[in-house]
């Protein structure tokens, strides 16, 4: 028989990141921060010992131990993988069973959508509220309609920058029997997060990154928390080898600093407040073209603009990359000296648009 892609692949194409050399990079919501040269010194000297022809341990027995204790939850809830991108299509590609339907928010995390059509998982988008909130009783209500066996969503949310305070999520996990995939890649920007009562749900993933606030996006290092039921069915299910040996000596490193990851993480949250601050001015200066900005519990703006193509466009002339997502434009925090050169060529490009 002659070999053809299945049907729900065959029109799919290559992720497409911004290509070109831009000065100022805010459009992927990394940390602006590299590594200080104490840790690159020490990271260096492990790399060193590095078996580099030996297989790396399967279960990340040391890292899941320093994530741990750092989240402050049991070794054994810990899985890693390859970026928390590698752990979402994993739970796509073998948590669901044909027939099973997943459910996601409209304005969420594009990936997750991805997944459900690379792997063929019938999906269901819920609308949130027009100012983009989660309504959690009419979320539980459709969910309920839908027949849901699943459901993902980040919180904080990327792209809208808001926050479900625990309360509403602890009601969406105890309102329904699917599996709840909390995705908490931003939670570290904000102070509600449901890792330390991991052990009081049977029907909760909680999804962490090393990518955002922890500044190591190039590493790929994500985490799956969950009670050994679901964790020891990850492993099962996981490839042996998913987390490369320097990875795992890096994010070794990175957890035995606790205090740097604290400090490193206030500076972020301060840098974002100031350049949300600036552009809620700019709103009041320019109604009719910042329409809303809202509040972000993120380390990133989400700003409602009919001229997003316009201003994105001219940001990138002058070497500022941002995220244009249609009515939205989506900025990630610089650092202090970027948000001030942003502000500027900001003030010039909309002043430039009323004339
Ligand atoms: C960035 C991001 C991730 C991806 O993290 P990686 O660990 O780099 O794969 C996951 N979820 C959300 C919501 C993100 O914004």
């Amino acid at each position: 028989m002659k070999y053809q892609f299945p049907k729900r692949i065959q029109d799919m194409t290559p992720y497409q990141p911004i290509t070109g050399d831009y000065q100022i990079r805010m459009d992927a919501n990394e940390s602006y921060l590299n590594l200080s040269d104490t840790q690159w010194q020490r990271i260096q000297a492990r790399l060193a010992e590095v078996a580099y022809n030996r297989y790396p341990d399967p279960y990340t027995v040391a890292l899941g131990e320093k994530f741990a204790s750092f989240y402050g939850v049991d070794p054994q809830f810990v899985v890693a993988g390859n970026g928390s991108d590698e752990i979402i299509s994993l739970l796509f590609g073998t948590f669901f069973d044909e027939g099973d339907t997943v459910a996601v928010f409209q304005n969420d995390f594009s990936m997750y959508g991805v997944y459900c059509e690379t792997y063929g998982v019938s999906c269901k988008a819920l609308p949130k509220e027009d100012n983009l909130t989660i309504n959690v009783e009419k979320t539980l209500q459709r969910m309920k309609e839908e027949n849901i066996t699943g459901i993902i969503f980040s919180n904080p949310c990327n792209p809208t920058s808001l926050g479900l305070g625990k309360e509403d999520v602890r009601k969406l996990i105890r309102g329904t029997d699917a599996l709840v995939i909390l995705d908490e890649a931003y939670m570290d920007f904000w102070g509600e997060s449901l890792l330390n009562e991991i052990g009081e749900y049977e029907n909760l993933i909680i999804l962490k990154t090393c990518s955002k606030a922890l500044g190591m996006a190039g590493i790929r290092l994500g985490f799956l928390v969950a009670n050994p039921k679901i964790a020891d069915m990850v492993r099962a299910v996981k490839s042996p080898y998913n987390v490369n040996s320097l990875t795992q000596v890096v994010g070794e490193e990175l957890f035995s600093e606790p205090e740097k990851i604290r400090t490193a993480t206030a500076e972020i949250v301060e840098n974002k407040n100031r350049l949300e601050q600036a552009v809620k001015s700019l709103a009041v200066d320019y109604p009719n073209i910042f329409t809303k900005v809202y509040d972000s519990c993120t380390n990133f703006v989400f700003i409602k603009t009919p001229y997003g193509k316009e201003i994105f466009q001219e940001l990138l002339h002058r070497s500022i990359a941002v995220r244009f997502m249609g009515d939205y434009l989506r900025i990630s925090t610089g650092s202090k000296d970027e948000n001030s050169f942003l502000i500027r060529e900001l003030q010039d490009i909309l002043q430039g648009l009323i004339k």
